[in-house]
């Protein structure tokens, strides 16, 4: 029987998580394709929670050891005059992480010369029952492969692959209404002062919000998340001049902060807000992470549920002695993991109704339920 030829497409967290544990099942590190190269922006940080550090656990990795990470206990929601509208106690265990760390450690359990950059998906070739034979990539070039990971992210062509074969809509939804500018930035005295809490600064009723993430060393992440009806958007290569119009009304000492940020710095997400996904697999394709679920920024969940798809395929594919047992596997996932899926997706879009209305509850939860 010959080796079956994964091809992971995307080497974010998912398709570096999968990569790891592809390699730990079956002694070989399958091939990945990533359209940017190494050395392209990394991002900021996220919270990892329990189960996104059991997974990461699974994956060998020693979060203390080797991720630097810095734990956080609680969450304070403050008004922009400093008065408490909520405190949260976080799962015991809840850690900020620095993406571009994670990412590099998961790299470097990795033989690197399966690590192709520069490549950008772009169609799947099929064979006999709608089985993908090879992948195509910007300039022509095509690799074949008999099994396929979309891992591709939020906008991913991969998803637009499997949903289009099967004749469905591949964007089903919109980009959301609150979107989110996020940086890094070194403030060792601001980091202290923040400890081990989260703080979120929330104008009550302007669709307005910042939160300021204590990384480990000193650094810590920003972000401003601002509903886009009532502010519109930034100017997309000048957002700090937009943050400072918008945090008129916000503490100086926070808004120097963000002034401070090196202007290249700060990012736009413009999160998706799409309608739960109706299928995850093919005969011989699977998405994961983003790609298969792209979360609102409300859930902090993206990072934890891309860890979990990552082990549950590693799992649920031991066995890829032949096409049928490699099919069971992927089916088994898409049962398990769909309604989790669904649920982090509809409690998403009420965290962000309730941001809107400023809601006594949801919107104000600093973790999807
Ligand atoms: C550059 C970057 C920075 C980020 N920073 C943060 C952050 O600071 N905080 C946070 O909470 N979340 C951040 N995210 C999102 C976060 O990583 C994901 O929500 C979550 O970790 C799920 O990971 P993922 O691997 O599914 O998706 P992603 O992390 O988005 O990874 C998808 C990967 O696929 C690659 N890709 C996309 N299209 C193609 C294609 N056509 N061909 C080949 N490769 C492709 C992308 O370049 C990327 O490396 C960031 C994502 C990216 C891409």
């Amino acid at each position: 029987m010959p080796q079956t030829k994964p091809l992971i497409i995307g080497a974010g967290v998912a398709g570096l998580a999968l990569a790891v544990g592809w390699r730990q099942a079956h002694g070989h590190t399958p091939l990945l394709c990533e359209r940017l190269e190494a050395s392209a922006h990394q991002g900021f940080g996220f919270l990892l929670l329990p189960r996104g550090l059991q997974a990461l656990g699974s994956l060998g990795v020693d979060t203390n050891r080797e991720l630097e990470p810095h734990p956080i206990e609680h969450t304070r929601l403050v008004t922009p005059e400093g008065k408490t509208i909520a405190e949260h106690r976080l799962e015991p265990g809840t850690l900020a992480l620095d993406r571009s760390r994670l990412l590099a450690v998961l790299r470097g359990r990795l033989d690197g010369s399966r690590l192709l950059e520069g490549r950008r998906f772009e169609t799947l070739r099929r064979g006999a029952a709608g089985r993908v034979v090879a992948v195509g990539f910007r300039g022509g070039e095509e690799i074949d492969a008999d099994l396929v990971f979309g891992a591709d992210g939020a906008v991913s062509r991969c998803r637009r692959a499997l949903l289009h074969h099967h004749g469905e809509p591949w964007m089903p939804g919109t980009v959301a209404r609150v979107q989110e500018i996020v940086a890094q930035v070194s403030a060792p005295a601001l980091a202290a002062r923040l400890g081990h809490g989260m703080l979120k600064i929330v104008a009550p009723g302007a669709g307005l919000a910042v939160g300021l993430l204590p990384l480990a060393r000193g650094r810590l992440v920003w972000f401003v998340q601002f509903d886009t009806e009532r502010h519109g958007w930034p100017h997309a290569a000048r957002p700090l001049p937009f943050l400072e119009t918008l945090l008129q009304s916000f503490p100086s000492w926070l808004r120097q902060v963000i002034a401070g940020t090196e202007s290249g710095l700060p990012h736009h997400w413009r999160p998706l807000d799409l309608d739960p996904p109706t299928r995850l697999v093919g005969p011989n394709i699977a998405l994961l992470g983003d790609a298969a679920h792209p979360l609102l920024p409300f859930t902090s969940q993206g990072v934890n549920l891309a860890l979990e798809d990552a082990c549950m395929l590693r799992d649920l594919l031991r066995d890829t002695g032949d096409s049928a047992a490699i099919e069971a596997g992927l089916r088994a996932y898409e049962r398990q993991r769909l309604p989790l899926l669904r649920h982090y997706m509809a409690v998403g879009r009420g965290m962000a109704a309730a941001f809107l209305a400023l809601g006594p509850d949801r919107g104000l939860l600093p973790v999807a339920p």
